[in-house]
């Protein structure tokens, strides 16, 4: 901790793991004297770089890039990118960390990463994005590949984005590879990639409910956020028949008790996908629904909450405000979303909670997909690619279940998706040496 002092997401994200993991090699001679734990807290590798770009003014602006390679145990390093204002190391590593576990989790081979910049997108022209992207890539290139680093997306980095970094990539390389997911589908994207993490989400959550003999029929749901997660969350859970009655972006929610149908989900996609304008706008052609500036969409009555904005938004006062209204699941959806203090809070009413790591992991097991097609040379369909998903999302409850169930009935998940996820990296390091 002391080391690390100066990085308080980092510290929070090992925490978490540290209070689980460690009594589990207390108990398991096979991990002790190896030193895991703490070989897994220290990034293999970080590279930060300066990325200058011309604005449309033709000033020079200069940023921030960055890439954490965390863990090479199971797989090349594999997590997104994110451009953000926010960003740093302790954002990074905290995120690299996290990805570590959940890739694990996936069953597919890939060890952890994750990086990005402190450039904002929001503002910028089209132009502009590109210009940066370009510049980003130009140093980024040098150290990554299909076979040892393969970025992605994450807040601020989507298709538009991916396909910029993508295209300065190979120009630049000369090699057409699956170096990056979240790919176009001309260009070796995969079908059900942009809908896999808040697709995962909700199969999660309906795995979840099934231990209760429950399901997401006629459910009440609060959903945070509005992006690529959000929209495809509220998608999902709409079609297994919940009525979804919340989004939000970093201003306020906008609550709808009639519920967020196909048709206004597709207006909210329009409004952020290509309008790129706030939340608030939906209130404009949905004059029903309140806009509710500076709060969260936690104080709602709900059944069910799956929080899919950023880091830290849904504290103590929150969790207590969703147990007080009857909310029974909670499936994170973003990374962190939830602070300790507010998962105590759900541990202690005993209600289905997911961390992140283990409820969003669709959309990098998706990615792990999209890879084993890129290498192959061939796309799956869309059924295929759901299918797998739905697969995944099982096994990673079922893991959940094998490591954190109490023998009453509970289910500890964060206890479950730690340890599995720990353990296949754990193996992995031992079999390779002090390395
Ligand atoms: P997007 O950039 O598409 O959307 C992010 C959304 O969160 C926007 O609505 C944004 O609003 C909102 N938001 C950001 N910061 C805040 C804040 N401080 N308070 C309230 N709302 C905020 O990102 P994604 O949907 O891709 O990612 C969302 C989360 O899910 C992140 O934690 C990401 O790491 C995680 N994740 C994403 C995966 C993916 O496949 N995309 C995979 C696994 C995890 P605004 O427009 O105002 O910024």
């Amino acid at each position: 901790a002391l080391k690390n002092a100066h990085e308080p997401e980092f510290l929070q994200a090992v925490l978490e793991v540290a209070e689980t993991v460690i009594p589990f090699i207390e108990e398991n001679p096979k991990y002790q004297n190896k030193k895991l734990l703490e070989r897994m807290v220290e990034a293999e590798r970080i590279i930060v770089f300066r990325v200058a770009w011309l604005d449309d003014k033709g000033q020079i602006q200069i940023n921030r890039g960055f890439r954490v390679q965390m863990n090479s145990a199971i797989g090349p390093y594999k997590g997104g990118l994110r451009f953000h204002p926010t960003v740093n190391l302790s954002v990074l590593k905290f995120l690299a960390f996290e990805q570590t576990f959940k890739n694990s989790l996936t069953t597919l081979p890939m060890g952890g990463g994750k990086g990005g910049s402190d450039f904002d997108p929001k503002g910028k022209s089209d132009i502009e994005v590109m210009r940066f992207c370009q510049a980003f890539m130009t140093e980024l290139c040098k150290h990554i590949g299909a076979d040892t680093d393969v970025p992605a997306g994450d807040l601020g980095v989507g298709a538009r984005e991916v396909g910029y970094l993508f295209g300065q990539y190979k120009k630049i390389r000369n090699e057409f590879t699956g170096v990056l997911t979240g790919k176009g589908i001309s260009f070796g994207g995969s079908l059900i990639r942009p809908e896999a993490t808040g697709y995962g989400v909700v199969y999660f959550a309906q795995s979840m409910l099934a231990t209760k003999g429950d399901d997401l029929k006629g459910k009440i749901v609060a959903v945070s956020g509005s992006g690529n997660v959000a929209q495809y969350a509220v998608e999902k859970a709409t079609q297994l028949g919940a009525k979804v009655i919340t989004m939000s972006d970093s201003d306020g929610y906008i609550y709808d008790s009639d519920g967020i149908d196909a048709e206004k989900l597709a207006y909210v996609m329009y409004l952020k996908n290509e309008l790129r304008t706030r939340i608030s706008d939906y209130v404009a052609k949905y004059p029903k629904a309140k806009y509710i500036a500076g709060a969260k969409s936690w104080e709602q009555q709900c059944d069910i909450a799956l929080p899919c904005a950023t880091q830290n938004e849904l504290d103590a006062e929150s969790a207590a405000a969703l147990i007080a209204n009857g909310c029974i699941c909670v499936a994170e959806g973003a990374n962190m979303p939830s602070t300790p203090e507010a998962i105590a809070v759900f541990h202690k009413a005993k209600i289905l909670f997911s961390p992140g790591k283990a409820s969003n992991a669709g959309g990098v097991a998706t990615s792990g997909l999209e890879m084993s097609q890129n290498s192959l040379r061939m796309s799956w369909t869309a059924e295929e690619v759901d299918e797998r998903l739905k697969g995944i999302m099982l096994n990673i409850h079922a893991a959940c279940v094998q490591y954190g169930a109490d023998g009453n009935g509970y289910v500890d998940y964060v206890k479950g998706a730690n340890i599995a996820g720990f353990v296949k990296v754990a193996d992995a390091m031992i079999a390779q040496g002090v390395v």
